[in-house]
């Protein structure tokens, strides 16, 4: 038998498929309940519920250390909060990271770990609401930005308040430009640190871009971007040095001020989501965190255990997961555009 014979004639997602398979015979899928205890070694428990760390040990339960709170009386376990707390196929879970790193559908998940598409849907929800942390950290040196519109798309929505337009003409209100369009800020630095967050419905106003990049700008960093008023407002107000550019006329200042990263970013992100046929609105800011998620951990040699870290640190995650309906309908959608 000639492997590398074999391997060479597979399809490039066959070797994919191929490389999981092996992580798992060999036993190098993280186990995330040893991934925690590594946390706990090195940093502070804390209460998923109100936060503080006046916390002591309450026995243990299946095999979880317990914790009990001081402050509001609560009882915890190390999984509590997480992405992994309540799930029952935890290996299979620990699998599907792996099939989150090589952005693997739904479908393919399901049929590979041998569960139902809806277990699928849920894991994947709950580990986009973790990598929340990671979209959005302090930018270094040269930060660009821009501004990119995305359709509405109420996609695998089962509750539509009214039966859906057929054909563009039955909607009774005139569409702006872009009005109709949600705006998400796109923003990166050169350490590959990028930021992709919803602004607002319509387009970007100054408010919109403080709410998703101001915090992670330091009167430090110098601002590159197209020559938009509302970034150029929210610039003075920050008093940032801030070079912009005109699309048509691409050009370079100084050798060093120029947008490049943050459109090749919008690229890298276009051809990313294509397989998906389209995300529906009210996952949107799920797959912007898969997608930056995704982008940062490029550089790092040990990807996967880097992912378990992120899943079992992020003591928030089942309250993002629970408030990604409510977080939806804060964009105040005006309902000709759910279709
Ligand atoms: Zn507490």
């Amino acid at each position: 038998m000639d492997l590398q014979l074999m391997i060479e004639e597979l399809a490039d997602q066959d070797k994919k498929d191929l490389l999981v398979i092996l992580k798992r015979e060999l036993g190098e899928t993280p186990q995330l309940a040893k991934v925690r205890s590594t946390i706990n070694e090195n940093q502070k428990v804390l209460c998923p519920h109100c936060h503080t760390e006046d916390i002591y040990g309450h026995g243990i339960y299946k095999g979880r250390k317990r914790y009990k709170c001081k402050q509001c009386g609560k009882t915890f376990n190390d999984f509590t909060g997480t992405a992994i707390s309540g799930i029952k196929k935890i290996d299979k879970f620990q699998e599907y990271l792996e099939l989150t790193l090589e952005s693997v559908s739904i479908r393919k998940a399901a049929k590979r770990l041998s569960v139902s598409t809806n277990t699928i849907f849920d894991w994947r929800h709950k580990i986009l609401a973790s990598l929340s942390m990671v979209n959005g950290n302090s930018f270094d040196g040269i930060v660009e930005c821009d501004d990119k519109q995305f359709k509405i798309n109420e996609k695998g929505s089962r509750k539509l308040d009214r039966e859906a337009y057929k054909r563009p003409s039955d909607r009774k209100t005139k569409r702006g430009i872009s009005n109709d369009k949600l705006s998400v800020m796109v923003a990166t630095d050169r350490k590959g640190n990028p930021l992709m967050k919803i602004a607002k419905m319509g387009r970007i106003d100054s408010d919109s871009v403080e709410k998703t990049i101001g915090s992670f700008i330091s009167p430090n960093n110098i601002l590159c971007s197209d020559s938009h008023p509302s970034i150029i407002l929210w610039a003075k107000n920050k008093e940032l040095e801030h070079h912009t550019f005109v699309a048509s006329k691409q050009h370079v200042k100084n050798q060093c001020y120029h947008v490049q990263h943050v459109n090749s970013l919008d690229n890298r992100y276009e051809r990313w989501i294509k397989p998906f046929y389209g995300v529906a609105t009210k996952y949107l800011s799920q797959y912007l965190n898969w997608f930056v998620f995704l982008q940062k951990i490029k550089k790092s040699s040990e990807p996967i255990k880097e992912f378990a870290k992120i899943i079992m640190i992020n003591i928030k995650t089942i309250n993002q997961y629970r408030n990604i309906g409510k977080e939806y309908e804060k964009l105040n959608i005006p309902h000709y555009l759910r279709t």
